[in-house]
């Protein structure tokens, strides 16, 4: 059996409890487990998938119900081999790999560097190379893991997964070889023109897509921050060259606006610019997320405006004509493109590290997940007082029945009432519904209870759906 090699999760005290609430409360789980795991795949549960989905659905509403210009893709995850080599990945989309000669401990070099203050974004192997030998004379490199300094030089290590077209049983021979995709953006640029001649956009325009996107990391070792397979949500943007600066500022302003929207706070994000470009881009900015529990600001999404680069290069490797005809001005030229890359699973781990809340209601400690309503996995919980009193089992199924058809509820019968609101507290419903004996012999009402405030307030059940509407 192949030996696969786990790397163990670089977390702090913080994070390494909203990994075990993953795992509790049926968010993540990590790929593979029962057979040991697989290290950098992860498995989204019931509630992660909900959360997973509902933050898709809001970037997919920013993009496409919020605005006239974006449109929609889906394209497969594979690919003709030729993409990847006109984008460049074939080649030259790797990471400088270093290792430990003595626990084989594997590690990325422009890390190893940035650690040290030493930039190493997108430098050549040698100058990375000439950095970690001054480290190593000055015996400040050392492994990660065991700590000793017997680590190798740099050398480039491909991300691009490859796999094989044809008879399963047949080698990965060169003529068959298809990559699983690194990035989702690629499919968007084959399928530019096909969009163009359908729907007959008027640029500017965009097309965006949500997508699987595949590489094999070096360290994929921060939970489901860096993983080999994950989720992007691309957008480009075709535009006129003369119209880059003013929308690429439009983007990173609509980009920035969708996270307070999504309630995180300002001082937990930031914009990185990048000094050093690709050589076709003329701005590439990042925004950064507080990761404190992972070690600091890090990134979740790119806007970068890339040029004419990419219909260039796939028009030169395919034939096919890329160009867009301006109506108006009577002008053909290939557009340029701003793009905004964001990663779906990463993204995950953002909401619930700024939801992940801990404190003290009515004399008890607690802890919780303060998410958003719009992204909570379930909106609302109802209860029975007492599981084992039929008239209010009864009647709690009776409003579960009505509320289900316009929210996603949950039904809960078990344990007393405390553990009851202890687990939505923990996978962050906001409302939890309890059916009591003056519901039934009194006043035909329920108690609302607020997962923020713990406070609880009586509700007539007519009025149930409409106070909901207005709170969700
Ligand atoms: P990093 O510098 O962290 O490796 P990147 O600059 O290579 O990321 P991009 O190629 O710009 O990332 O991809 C866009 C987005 O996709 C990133 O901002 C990130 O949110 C997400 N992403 C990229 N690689 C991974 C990964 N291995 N696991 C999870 N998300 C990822």
């Amino acid at each position: 059996m192949t030996k696969i090699k786990i790397t163990k999760v670089e977390t702090n005290k913080r994070m390494e409890e909203i990994i075990s609430l993953c795992k509790r409360r049926g968010f993540v789980f990590q790929g593979s487990e029962i057979y040991g795991g697989l290290g950098g795949v992860y498995d989204y549960g019931h509630y992660g998938t909900l959360l997973k989905n509902n933050i898709r659905d809001s970037w997919q509403k920013s993009m496409i119900q919020d605005r006239d210009d974006v449109y929609l893709l889906d394209s497969a995850i594979f690919m003709h081999p030729t993409t990847w080599v006109a984008s460049g990945h074939v080649g030259n989309f790797d990471d400088p790999l270093v290792e430990c000669r003595k626990c084989h401990n594997r590690m990325r070099a422009d890390h190893i560097l940035e650690s040290f203050g030493i930039s190493a974004d997108k430098m050549p192997i040698d100058f990375i190379n000439k950095e970690l030998d001054k480290l190593r004379e000055e015996k400040k490199l050392k492994c990660s893991t065991c700590g000793l300094s017997d680590i190798t030089a740099a050398k480039k290590f491909s991300l691009m997964i490859k796999s094989n077209f044809g008879s399963p049983t047949d080698e990965l021979k060169e003529e068959n070889v298809v990559y699983l995709r690194p990035e989702t953006c690629g499919g968007i640029y084959l399928q530019y023109k096909n969009t163009v001649d359908s729907l007959h956009p008027k640029l500017p325009f965009g097309i965006a897509q949500i997508g699987k996107a595949f590489r094999n990391e070096i360290a994929a070792r921060q939970f489901i921050f860096r993983t080999r397979e994950f989720e992007q949500m691309e957008m480009q943007y075709f535009i006129n060259k003369k119209d880059t600066k003013e929308k690429y500022e439009m983007w990173k302003e609509a980009r920035m606006k969708w996270y307070f929207e999504q309630g995180i706070p300002k001082d937990k994000l930031q914009w990185y610019k990048h000094e050093k470009l690709a050589h076709y881009a003329s701005e590439a900015y990042d925004v950064k997320y507080d990761f404190s529990s992972l070690g600091g600001f890090d990134e979740v999404e790119g806007i970068h405006a890339r040029g004419d680069w990419d219909l260039s290069q796939h028009s030169k490797f395919s034939g096919v004509d890329l160009s867009y005809y301006d109506d108006e001005t009577k002008e053909r030229f290939i557009p340029h493109i701003v793009e905004t890359s964001a990663g779906l699973n990463r993204l995950v781990l953002m909401f619930l590290d700024n939801a992940y809340t801990e404190d003290n209601l009515g004399g008890e400690k607690r802890l919780f997940l303060k998410l958003p309503k719009q992204l909570a996995p379930i909106k609302i919980a109802v209860f029975p007082l007492l599981r084992n009193k039929p008239n209010l089992v009864e009647k709690a199924k009776e409003i579960y029945d009505i509320l289900r058809k316009d929210f996603i509820c949950e039904f809960d019968d078990n344990g007393n009432i405390g553990k009851r609101y202890r687990r939505q507290d923990e996978i962050g419903t906001p409302y939890c519904v309890t059916v009591d004996f003056e519901t039934i012999e009194k006043d035909n009402m329920v108690t609302v209870r607020d997962r923020d405030t713990g406070n609880q307030e009586r509700v007539k059940i007519d009025e149930l759906k409409e106070f909901f509407a207005k709170k969700l």
